[in-house]
């Protein structure tokens, strides 16, 4: 538990994870700041804002969801807030028209933030003082508390807590310093990598195709583990005469082509694509986007897959996010809420999430945050 009243908290990372657990700290009265090395909140919830010029000197635009498909939502308490969400606008559900020949889904429905996949977390942010283009390199643990540190030096501000909610290949080398245990769970979580095509292509009314009506399909075979027609999704704008697509490769082949150029990339994945389709595509503007570290594998198991967070009460020190074998969105969100409990003393951390984090040989809460 925060031994001041009013704590000062550095959150690092402002994905999902990282909102929810700094709008808990701030609700509860803390003093938080949010440091991101993007422009904007969501992390992997990342929407892509394309613009591209044609011959006749039009500029066109669109936004393309180029990341999490949509989550789950399976837990109570995460059911609980997607309903807020709901009914603030924030977050709908999607049952998608899967394509005849796709594989089914493993839930439904989905649920996905509008009007684009970083709205939630700009929304649970929106009273949180945050600094965009800020990458952490270092922590430091000096007598006044906490410091954060960036390429050019030291952020001014102390801190008496730190939360690190970033994915676990980019949390290790922040954590080693501090605890290297952690430090080596982290670093062993095998994250999935994806090569993402996304892209605007022209529709022909006279094309088969035109009347085709489906949003998702899940491919049973070849490269393509997601199709999605994301003018098809809930609260995105169609354009006539568009078809917006994004594509994720599955993890097997994007392993194998990890560090192949973009531009192979994009050649291959549109084949694979208009091979799905059993027509030629013809793009307006279409991009890839390599993600090295998209999501753990569910089964994934180690030291700290027992725990839903760590939570270092006498160093001031917590992580959360998806790295804990609960993967995804919903997996993100549980542990984020699990860890602002856990320094709020708040009640919510089950009785079974405390025992196996006890077992795991871990303290589950102190009442103060000593000082170095
Ligand atoms: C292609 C793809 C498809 C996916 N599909 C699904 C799906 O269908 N269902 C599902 O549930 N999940 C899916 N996921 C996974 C899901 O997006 C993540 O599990 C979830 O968003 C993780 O949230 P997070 O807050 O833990 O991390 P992130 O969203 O990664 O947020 C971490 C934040 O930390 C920032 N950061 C990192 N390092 C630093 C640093 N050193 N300094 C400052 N800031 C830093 C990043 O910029 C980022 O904003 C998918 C992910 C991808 C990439």
């Amino acid at each position: 538990m925060l031994k001041r009243q009013t704590a000062s908290i550095a959150v690092i990372g402002a994905g999902l994870a990282g909102a929810v657990c700094a709008q808990a700290l701030r609700e509860a009265g803390h003093a938080v700041q949010v440091f991101d090395k993007a422009r904007g909140a969501g992390g992997r919830l990342a929407t892509r804002r394309m613009e591209w010029a044609t011959d006749d000197g039009q500029t066109h635009r669109a936004r393309l969801d180029h990341g999490a498909v949509g989550f789950t939502a399976r837990h109570a308490a995460f059911q609980d807030a997607i309903s807020h969400a709901m009914a603030d606008g924030w977050v709908a559900p999607w049952s998608p028209e899967l394509a005849p020949d796709s594989l089914p889904l493993e839930a439904s429905p989905l649920y996905v933030p509008t009007p684009d996949m970083p709205a939630w977390c700009r929304h649970l942010l929106a009273d949180v003082d945050t600094h965009w283009s800020v990458s952490v390199d270092r922590l430091l643990r000096e007598a006044t508390g906490w410091r954060v540190g960036t390429g050019d030096g030291l952020y001014p501000d102390a801190f008496d807590a730190v939360v690190m909610a970033v994915p676990p290949a980019q949390a290790a080398p922040l954590l080693q310093p501090h605890h290297e245990d952690w430090a080596r769970f982290a670093s062993l979580v095998p994250m999935q990598p994806c090569w993402t095509l996304m892209g605007v292509a022209a529709v022909d009314a006279q094309a088969p195709s035109s009347g085709r009506s489906w949003s998702a399909a899940r491919p049973e075979h070849g490269p393509l583990g997601w199709v999605i027609r994301n003018d098809r999704r809930p609260g995105r704008a169609a354009v006539e005469g568009q078809a917006h697509w994004v594509v994720h490769a599955r993890p097997g082949w994007t392993r194998l082509h990890l560090e192949q150029e973009p531009d192979w990339v994009k050649q291959q994945l549109s084949t694979a694509l208009a091979d799905y389709l059993g027509e030629p595509l013809c793009w307006m503007h279409a991009v890839v986007h390599r993600w090295r570290y998209a999501v753990p594998p569910p089964s994934h198991l180690g030291a700290g897959a027992s725990a839903s967070h760590w939570w270092d009460a006498p160093r001031g020190l917590g992580v959360c996010g998806d790295l804990f074998g609960s993967s995804g969105v919903e997996g993100a969100f549980l542990s984020a809420r699990a860890l602002a409990a856990a320094m709020l003393d708040a009640p919510d951390m089950s009785v079974h999430e405390r025992q196996t984090w006890r077992e795991a040989g871990h303290v589950v809460a102190q009442t103060s945050i000593d000082r170095p």
